[in-house]
């Protein structure tokens, strides 16, 4: 692997090494420095992660005078200096200083593509420039066949190529290149014409009149004679943050130039002076900014220069259209979705409202897209948690990152899932056995995102997963990376979990204007994420202007009235008032891990009975404290039963917010002038699902804890070297089905349980994979025979005596006490396995499984602790008991049949409040071999065959 790692950077054409070439151009201005790390290592390359466990590995930081690049992580310092020296390299390509050598051809190719777009045969192209050519040519008076700059420089994709190829600065700075398009239409005299004064550009001789005709661009009047008007809703984002964005009316003729139509709304005297952004949200959207271009001189652009200008433009940079492209807008801006597209010759147009415009607002940022994405922008959060596919609601993490990654135009995420290897450390060795599981060979491709697996993980599945995360720059700069410290079982949990810290982080620091660098740094510890300041406040400068106003434009709402019912003194200092629940106690509550569903609705109020909808939903589920939703509304619902309702009122949300909900934003503006507006929720709870067990056992614990007790039991049974088996409660034979993945001395294994509908699952996965002739494990191992029973292991049936090994994990429970009591004695005097081994739930741990504060922490603790007793963590428990109860249970049964009883359990540490499961290894004590055949009745079989298999059956 080291091997590899390193042969990618020694090996080049160039006899050279890169650390030689550097040298070569930079002497004593490049600086190394090594350090060593102790993790696994990867290699350099992004998208390719190569685990090693080592001893030792060096990373190196090469400074040189422009740049700084650190090095992946490698066994011989030597190889770490080069990988550094090789990133430099690559690096210094993207440096114009260091392209000069193809200039001339790129500047070649610049002015063909010019001369070409100005050919005859393009003006009839369904090019979507082809129809500003079109437009321009019906442009009146002088201005007739003046193709504004931009729209050259905006809409074809080659031009804009080039120019990128000369000059990467234009990806931020749309105006370098106007000034690349018209000095490539300089060197075109005589055949074009260009202003470098006015930015626009013709062609010299007119075009033959057949292609004018073939490109039909005859204005086509009305019935009136007069050119049809139509009226298109733009928003207009003025430069002042003192002004509101607001919307305005693009009155367009259908003979006229949209373009004109625009420059005249910004105050400007024509197409020409505009600058025209980018697409704006989705990749194929003619959603764009329109704004002034700068009056300044386009002569030299020698990037020097060049910068210099751009600075003096930041006095006029609005802030809030540049965040929103993410480009650098200057002066007022008008977003309009609007212009020439591929499909038609006809000018393409849709009103934007002030609500896309908020959308596309929030939409920039990781809760935005999130709660976009579950369609509830005033009730929804990001949730602070990641648990299974199964349990999140709306864009899954990894989604909403990439979707991110997307928007600030940085690279897409890169994701390295490492498999654990096996450990042979016995003291612990049920928690990281390995099983067979294969269900987890998930490579992951979705979303344009990649996932690079391990290479040494490839077909081995199971083990355990971890991922590490990596955010580049467009220009691969290492913005930030996140390496959670926890490893889940399956390969996607872990992807998900770390794109969700990614997540979290993110959005500290675009939901908090004032965050602080301290608070950033502390909490990218607590998420396992490091960055680096430089880089990241570089990918993100845009923002910094929006962050800065986007959330203080409006005035705190103020609270309606002070008679507030209810509402507990915790929630009433977050800005919640006035809370009524009305409706019968049913009973029926949601308690932390519960799914709720919810009706709602979300008005603006204000005290003069002013009133408007902005948000409702009939049906709004999510999970109780997993952070999923806006939490005044979690902290209500806590106290309320199933079909109560409450209303309530609450502090005003962020403007941006309000206004991506609502439909009439202009209503909107009126109430929210109203000192006394805030926002009233009305909520009805319509259901509440009760934290299953199942999902419990997932949530909390990893390897699940279901998981976690069947390798116990693997673990226990291969060691006793047993020969005969028989699970009692086997349920659909998770047990009986993990047991065959592994070779162990079983000769014959039994199951046996009364819920038929178990049974018959249970006899399907065994039949599957006993009858399975690809399965070289199970043909290698001794098993003779498998059988399924059903009936109750209260109940004895003879032939179930004298079994090597009893196993019976979580069913107790399931009985009445007295029941218990009973199989405990059958169990130990007339089936009389060598072992038993007996698992079931630990009521004590309860209390960090449901009152686990999971998103509460502003919760007020004297509240929590005098609520009631725990619930039980199923409903068909019939007891849960504590470990005294069940050591109780145990030592009294041991005692009597001449049994060793010992306490262990799987899930936590086992410290107080002890294991989530706990569990009794009874020891049969040796006994005279004559007592025992006496005891067992000779045919007594009161339990059913469900399914039979031996070793004949084997094809
Ligand atoms: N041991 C399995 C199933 C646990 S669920 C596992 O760990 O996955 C509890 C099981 O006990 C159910 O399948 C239920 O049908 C079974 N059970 C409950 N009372 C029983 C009894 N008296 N006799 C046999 N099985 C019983
Ligand atoms: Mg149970």
């Amino acid at each position: 692997m080291e091997t590899e790692g390193a042969s990618s950077v020694t090996v080049r054409k160039n006899t050279q090494t890169p650390k030689a070439i550097i040298h070569e151009k930079f002497g004593a201005n490049a600086c190394y420095t090594l350090e060593e790390v102790h993790e696994s290592a990867e290699n350099g390359c992004p998208g390719l992660a190569i685990v090693q466990k080592g001893p030792c590995l060096y990373c190196c930081t090469l400074k040189l005078p422009e740049i700084t690049v650190v090095s992946g992580k490698f066994k011989k310092k030597k190889d770490a200096e080069q990988a550094a020296a090789e990133l430099a390299l690559e690096k210094l390509r993207f440096n114009p200083a260091a392209k000069r050598s193809s200039l001339p051809e790129t500047w070649d190719g610049l002015v063909s593509q010019v001369k070409y777009l100005f050919s005859d045969e393009f003006l009839s192209s369904l090019h979507p420039l082809g129809g500003h050519l079109r437009a321009a040519l019906q442009r009146e008076g002088h201005r007739a066949g003046f193709v504004p700059a931009c729209a050259l420089a905006v809409f074809d994709a080659t031009l804009n190529n080039l120019c990128k190829s000369i000059d990467p600065k234009v990806e931020l700075d749309p105006f370098l290149i106007i000034s690349y398009v018209i000095r490539a239409a300089a060197r075109l005299s005589g055949y074009i014409a260009s202003s470098e004064e006015e930015l626009w550009i013709r062609r010299e001789n007119p075009y033959p009149p057949e292609i004018i005709e073939l490109s039909c661009i005859q204005p086509i009047p009305n019935k009136s004679g007069c050119p049809e008007i139509l009226m298109v809703e733009a928003i207009i984002i003025p430069c002042s943050l003192e002004k509101t964005v607001e919307r305005v009316i693009l009155n367009l003729t259908s003979s006229g130039y949209y373009l004109d139509a625009i420059a005249k709304q910004l105050g400007l005297l024509e197409a020409s002076d505009l600058m025209i952004s980018r697409p704006i949200g989705k990749a194929s959207s003619e959603t764009r900014l329109h704004f002034a271009a700068p009056k300044q001189s386009l002569l030299d652009i020698s990037s020097d220069a060049h910068s210099k200008e751009v600075c003096s433009f930041e006095g006029s940079s609005n802030a809030r259209a540049s965040y929103l492209s993410g480009q650098n807008i200057y002066g007022d801006a008008i977003l309009a979705t609007i212009g020439y597209t591929w499909r038609s010759k006809d000018l393409f147009y849709e009103d934007v409202s002030l609500k896309s415009y908020y959308r596309m607002l929030i939409g920039k940022t990781p809760s935005g897209l999130y709660k976009l994405s579950r369609g509830k922008i005033l009730a929804a959060e990001l949730p602070l948690a990641f648990t299974t596919n199964a349990k999140w609601k709306g864009l899954l993490p990894r989604e909403i990152l990439c979707t991110f990654c997307r928007q600030h135009r940085l690279s897409q995420p890169i994701f390295s899932t490492l498999s654990l290897e096996e450990s042979s450390d016995s003291s612990q060795s049920h928690k990281k056995l390995r099983v067979t599981d294969l269900g987890v060979k998930d490579t992951e491709h979705a979303n344009g995102c990649v996932v690079a697996t391990g290479a040494n993980e490839t077909v081995k599945s199971g083990g355990s997963f971890s991922c590490e995360l990596k955010v580049h720059s467009k220009f691969q700069d290492l913005i930030l990376e996140c390496s959670p410290k926890i490893s889940f079982r399956m390969q996607n949990d872990s992807v998900q979990n770390a794109s969700l810290k990614v997540l979290l982080w993110l959005d500290i620091y675009f939901t908090d204007p004032n965050v602080s660098f301290e608070t950033l740094k502390a909490s990218a510890d607590d998420l396992d994420i490091r960055f680096e300041p430089n880089f990241f406040v570089e990918a993100f400068k845009l923002c910094q202007f929006f962050r800065n106003v986007g959330h203080s434009e409006i005035e705190e709402g103020k609270l309606v009235n002070s008679n507030s019912v209810n509402v507990p003194k915790s929630l009433s200092g977050q800005g919640l008032h006035s809370l009524i629940i009305e409706g019968p106690d049913s009973g029926v509550c949601p308690s932390n891990g519960s799914l709720s569903c919810v009706s709602y609705s979300a008005s603006l109020v204000t005290e003069e009975h002013m009133k408007e909808q902005l948000e409702s939903s009939d049906d709004f589920e999510f999970e109780i404290a997993s952070g999923a939703v806006n939490p005044h509304l979690e902290s209500v619902l806590i106290q309320m039963s199933v079909g109560q309702s409450a209303c309530f009122f609450m502090d005003l949300p962020p403007q941006d917010l309000i206004f991506a909900a609502a439909d009439d934003s202009a209503r909107m503006f009126s109430l929210l002038s109203s000192k006394t507006c805030c926002l009233e929720f009305t909520i009805r709870l319509l259901r509440v699902i009760e934290p299953l067990e199942d999902r419990m056992e997932h949530a909390f614990f990893s390897p699940p804890l279901s998981k976690q007790r069947v390798e116990y039991a693997v673990q226990s049974i291969r060691e006793s070297c047993s020969a005969t088996l028989v699970d009692f409660g086997c349920g659909s034979g998770s047990l009986l089905d993990s047991l065959l993945n592994y070779p162990t001395s079983l000769e014959k294994i039994a199951g046996v349980d009364l819920s038929q509908k178990s049974l018959t699952s249970a006899a399907k996965i065994l039949n599957t994979k006993l009858s399975s002739t690809s399965d070289v494990d199970i043909s290698s191992t001794p098993l003779k025979s498998a059988i399924l029973y059903d009936g109750s292991v209260t109940d004895s049936d003879s032939r179930l005596c004298g079994f090597d090994i009893g196993t019976c994990l979580e069913v107790i429970e399931h009985m009445e006490e007295d029941q218990a009591h009973l199989f405990g004695n059958v169990a130990l005097s007339y089936f009389c396995p060598k072992i038993l081994i007996v698992s079931t739930p630990n009521y004590e741990y309860n209390v960090i499984l449901q009152k686990s504060t999971l998103s509460t922490p502003e919760d007020d603790p004297d509240e929590r602790s005098e609520s009631q007793p725990c619930k039980f963590r199923n409903h068909d428990h019939k007891f849960e008991w504590t470990r005294a109860q069940f050591n109780c249970w145990a030592t009294e049964l041991a005692t009597r049949h001449n049994y060793d009883v010992e306490f262990s359990g799987v899930g936590g540490y086992g410290d107080e409040p002890g294991f989530a499961s706990q569990i009794a290894v009874f020891r049969q004590r040796t006994i005279p071999q004559e007592d025992h055949p006496e005891e067992i009745p000779d045919s007594e079989h009161p339990y059913q065959v469900i399914w039979e298999w031996t070793s004949n059956d084997r094809s």
